[in-house]
């Protein structure tokens, strides 16, 4: 049985009844809380989301304790910025949650009016959050995958507010034959004027023994991710499409508090688990869905996710949110060359043979019936490789792939709605004829 109470960082611990009553008051303030089909009879889905909502105030909390809070990027190991003595944030993926959730998306519009008007929506809402003190932040310190073209830019145009703005350059195609020793050694270069430069903000030394927990700790967090993952191959799917994507994206910082993570992870695979052991599909997913697997970049239309499930689809995979998780960092030897290894790996950072040779080769192991590549507006390079990566996936597969252009939530939900009906037609009809 799930473990109900959420023992927290700051020493608190919250009963299950207190979390639902203030989710329940948190539904009039935030009206994506009862829009969207979140699975809030699954514990763990109430202790990600109380963790979500709380977490800007956990932040400031934390800092007013003396704690200081540097903002990362989607992807980039929070492992190294626990390691370091700071607590990771994640403005792209919290800004996204709190437009969700609230369903105003003035975040986007100001950051747009910032940076360009052809920001990505991610972006542009970690600038306007940031600007406006909403992530509370010390210092800006993302590692810059190659494929985003936009943090960079971002990135110079927070130096403004926040003096503390750097970036760790990651370089593309690490793993070119005569080019894997350079690149590992620039990236631990890099991963080396990281932690000098969070030695001079918190004026501590970095403790090696502190750095290798926290890899631990990492590790733990991702074997739980590929647990889940693991139940999307199942006939009948436990684990409806936006938890399992908000499970993902809401830990991708560890929301401020390792240990609650490690809890709400572990609490979802127990409960998951169980449901798969009765043979139940997760809330919304009917009988006999067609099985999608998501390529490109997340949506922030996270409202897609549950449209999926409505017109008869089931999530069984993603690209995206995946290089998160794959790979563990090597707990033996030197850390920051294990951090390195994992960052390399990440297939965005590949020649597109590459990338694509592991998407189908995830896209077999999940049994999938068809392929949505989602094109994020203002998402330059992913969107480029779309049409690539959609030709091997038709020419080895021969599956039906729809590539869909997203921004805004709920922008454009019939066209989006009449795209995804007609495609899982031709998905359920592939499936009568072979
Ligand atoms: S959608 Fe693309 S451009 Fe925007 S943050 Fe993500 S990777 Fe970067």
């Amino acid at each position: 049985m799930a473990e109900s109470a959420l023992k927290l960082a700051d020493g608190r611990e919250v009963s299950l009844e207190e979390m639902r009553g203030f989710l329940k008051e948190a539904a009039q303030e935030y009206p994506g809380l009862r829009e969207l089909r979140l699975d809030l009879e699954l514990i763990g889905m109430v202790k990600l989301t109380y963790l979500c909502l709380t977490l800007w105030e956990r932040l400031h909390g934390a800092r007013a304790g003396g704690a200081k809070v540097v903002g990362k990027f989607p992807a980039n190991p929070p492992d190294l910025y626990y390691g370091c003595g700071v607590i990771p944030a994640d403005p792209f993926v919290h800004a996204m949650a709190y437009q969700v959730f609230t369903g105003d998306h003035s975040l986007t519009e100001e950051g747009r009016a910032e940076l360009s008007p052809e920001a990505c929506a991610w972006q542009a809402a970690a600038n306007a959050a940031i600007r406006k003190g909403m992530v509370p932040l010390d210092a800006f310190y993302p590692f810059i995958g190659p494929w985003c073209t936009n943090t960079p830019y971002n990135c110079e145009n927070l130096l403004e507010v926040l003096p503390d703005a750097h970036f760790l350059d990651q370089p593309f195609f690490p793993h070119r034959e005569g080019k894997e020793e350079n690149a590992l050694d620039y990236m631990v270069k890099e991963i080396q004027a990281f932690a000098a430069q969070m030695e001079r903000l918190t004026g501590k030394r970095t403790d090696m023994e502190e750095m290798r927990r926290a890899i631990r700790t990492g590790n733990a967090l991702r074997q739980k991710m590929r647990r889940l993952k693991e139940y999307l191959k199942l006939e009948a799917v436990p684990f409806s499409a936006l938890d399992f994507v908000f499970a993902g994206l809401l830990t991708d910082d560890w929301v401020a508090d390792p240990m609650a993570s490690w809890d709400v992870l572990d609490t979802i695979c127990q409960e998951v688990g169980e449901r798969a052991a009765q043979g139940e599909r997760g809330k919304g997913i009917q009988e006999d869905s067609a099985r999608i697997f998501f390529c490109g970049i997340t949506t922030c239309d996270l409202g897609v996710y549950n449209l999926l499930e409505d017109l008869g689809g089931t999530l069984v995979g993603l690209e995206c949110i995946w290089n998160i998780f794959r790979e563990d960092v090597a707990e033996e030897g030197d850390p920051y060359v294990g951090l390195a290894r994992r960052d390399l790996s990440i297939p965005f950072t590949q020649p597109m043979g590459d990338r694509s040779a592991v998407i189908v080769d995830l896209v077999r192991e999940w049994g999938v019936e068809g392929v949505i590549f989602d094109c994020a507006y203002g998402c330059n390079y992913i969107s480029k490789t779309a049409r690539y990566v959609c030709d091997v996936i038709k020419e080895e597969l021969g599956l039906p792939i729809l590539i869909l252009d997203t921004d805004l939530p709920n922008e454009h939900r019939k066209a989006l709605e009449e795209k995804i009906e007609g495609f899982l037609e031709i998905v359920r009809s592939s499936r009568m004829r072979a």
